[in-house]
């Protein structure tokens, strides 16, 4: 198993390691704060390297309970320990995206009863797609924006702890977001809180307050059918 450094600090962005296996352009280390991608979030970019030997991480994945590393070019199958760093701008921008995400999931249940059925983020944009009851008109998308911002410009501070199972359950924000579908051998579920809005089972990474996201600027909004909605939006 791959002890996952992000889950517990989303702002490791240096790390050594040891290798556990070297096979041509892909590489598992005793640890990582490399995100293998999941949840909208795409998987982390970066270097690993020791002295002279040095390889970008062209890409990431979780396979069985390790991290795969996917190097651009082969590292010699005599290194032992490597020297971790993230592209650091990427990660940070995804982790500024992913809590606006789940601010926004926040004032749209709080305000609209509205459920998240999906997400996606990158470095420049995210979007959200959601269930919306209501009429879905130019001045309701305005006034998403702008109780969205309202909460962001809060200062809430994010939370990331863990609960066993039957609690999480209990409580209804995680039952609305779903943590009942994360799988039942999953004993102990890793929950993401900004204070007073929004809770949800989460294994991403996320900035420690919403004042380091900034503003939200809802760049485009389409009806997917009846209830379907998706919003996109930039940050500031
Ligand atoms: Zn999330």
């Amino acid at each position: 198993m791959t002890e996952e450094l992000f889950l517990g600090d989303s702002y490791v962005r240096q790390f050594e390691a040891r290798v556990v296996e070297l096979s041509g352009r892909e590489v598992i280390l005793d640890r990582t704060a490399f995100y293998p991608g999941g949840g909208g979030q795409p998987p982390d970019k970066g270097t690993l390297g020791i002295g002279p030997v040095r390889a970008s991480v062209v890409d990431a994945r979780r396979e069985g309970g390790e991290v795969v590393h996917v190097l651009d070019n082969p590292i010699p199958d005599t290194v032992r320990d490597l020297k971790g760093e993230l592209d650091w701008k990427r990660r940070y921008a995804h982790m500024r995206h992913h809590t606006a995400l789940h601010v926004l999931s926040g004032v749209i249940w709080r305000n609209f009863e509205a459920k998240v059925t999906g997400g996606q983020m990158r470095v420049e944009r995210a979007r959200m797609d959601f269930s919306f009851p209501g009429e879905w008109t130019t001045d309701v998308v305005g006034e998403i924006e702008r109780l969205t911002n309202e909460a962001l410009s809060e200062g809430r501070p994010v939370k990331i702890y863990e609960l066993p199972r039957e609690e999480a359950l209990k409580n209804p924000d995680l039952i609305r977001t779903q943590a009942n579908l994360v799988p039942e051998r999953v004993r102990v579920i890793r929950i993401v809180e900004i204070e007073g809005l929004d809770t949800q089972a989460d294994g991403g990474t996320h900035v420690a307050n919403t004042s380091e996201i900034g503003q939200l600027e809802i760049t485009g909004h389409k009806s997917k059918g009846r209830q379907n909605k998706r919003i996109e939006f930039v940050l500031r």
